[in-house]
């Protein structure tokens, strides 16, 4: 009983340690006047991070503020909230979800605890990714977190944007656009219109190895579009704010073409998945790229396969 109540108190104070390393080390940098950016660590999910891995952001108006994406946990929602109020006294009014991906979404539940009844934004197929991929993507972070993953949930969002929308925080306005298939099948971007500000989501990684999880040719297709806006900043969805543009746009679009020419050599000449993965070697130059290189060869094979 002793043993077991010593037990319980370790947990406790395990979890009370990471949850302060979190809220500790979470900060908000101002980008522009009122726009406030977190960047997050350019690695895999673990204890040590709580998924604190994607860049998040808020933006300041007069009336109210809007945060683009909650972080991939409660624990990292939870301190983000708690760097927002350190910020500003203004209510988040809206939270822009930028696509389905858990290290964008999981702490949805820290921002609909704090400001109940905001709005929850996101692209027209995100409540149909959010459904079907949502139990796996809690089930992993279980996995990878233990206890530190309690209080993670999926919300889905409470409107959707087809193609385009305007969103009022007062004397400011955020322009939302939903792309088509590309990072993903419900990929949304947001500019805002004051400080010229892109938040690009995961349309645009910097240093870390882009993952697939869409369509190939759909998202070279969105960074030439992508390529033809001038936008005074630039918040990737991960990586350093304010990369070069179009210089990094070119170095993910080198990549997926290399991901192409590769993929559609090995069908042309009738080899298989596991052959042309076994050919294939991480390219250096990216972050993570042992792990998600695989992973791209075995999307972009899947998809170019068919188009044949
Ligand atoms: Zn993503």
């Amino acid at each position: 009983m002793r043993r077991a109540r010593r037990a319980a108190w370790l947990v406790l104070l395990t979890l009370c340690a990471a949850q302060a390393q979190v809220g500790a080390a979470f900060e908000l940098r101002e980008l522009a006047p009122g726009v406030f950016m977190h960047s997050g660590r350019q690695e895999e999910t673990s204890r040590d991070n709580l998924g604190d891995i994607a860049n998040l952001a808020l933006v300041v108006g007069t009336r109210c503020a809007a945060v683009i994406d909650s972080g991939g946990s409660a624990a990292v929602g939870r301190a983000f909230v708690a760097a927002v109020r350190r910020t500003t006294p203004l209510p988040v009014c809206v939270l822009v979800n930028t696509h389905a991906h858990p290290d964008h979404v999981l702490g949805n539940a820290a921002f609909v605890e704090a400001w109940p009844g905001l709005r929850i934004v996101g692209h027209a197929r995100l409540p149909a990714a959010l459904a079907a991929r949502g139990p796996a993507y809690l089930h992993a972070l279980q996995r990878d977190l233990g206890a530190l993953a309690d209080g993670s949930r999926i919300v889905a969002p409470t409107e959707t944007v087809e193609r385009e929308t305007v969103v009022d925080l007062g004397g400011r306005r955020l322009a939302l656009r939903a792309w088509a298939t590309a990072h993903t099948d419900c990929d949304l971007t947001v500019h805002d219109d004051a400080s010229g500000t892109l938040f690009t989501g995961d349309l645009l990684f910097v240093e870390r190895i882009p993952a697939l999880d869409g369509s190939l040719p759909g998202w070279l297709a969105a960074l030439a579009e992508l390529r033809a806006l001038k936008p005074r900043h630039v918040l990737p969805g991960h990586g350093p704010a304010d990369p070069g543009w179009p210089a990094e746009l070119d170095k993910e679009a080198d990549y997926l073409n290399l991901l192409a020419r590769e993929v559609d050599a090995a069908i042309a000449a009738g080899r298989g998945l596991g052959e042309t993965l076994d050919a294939s070697a991480p390219p250096s130059r990216w972050k993570l790229a042992e792990h998600y290189h695989r992973r791209n060869i075995t999307a972009a094979f899947a998809e170019l396969e068919w188009a044949r």
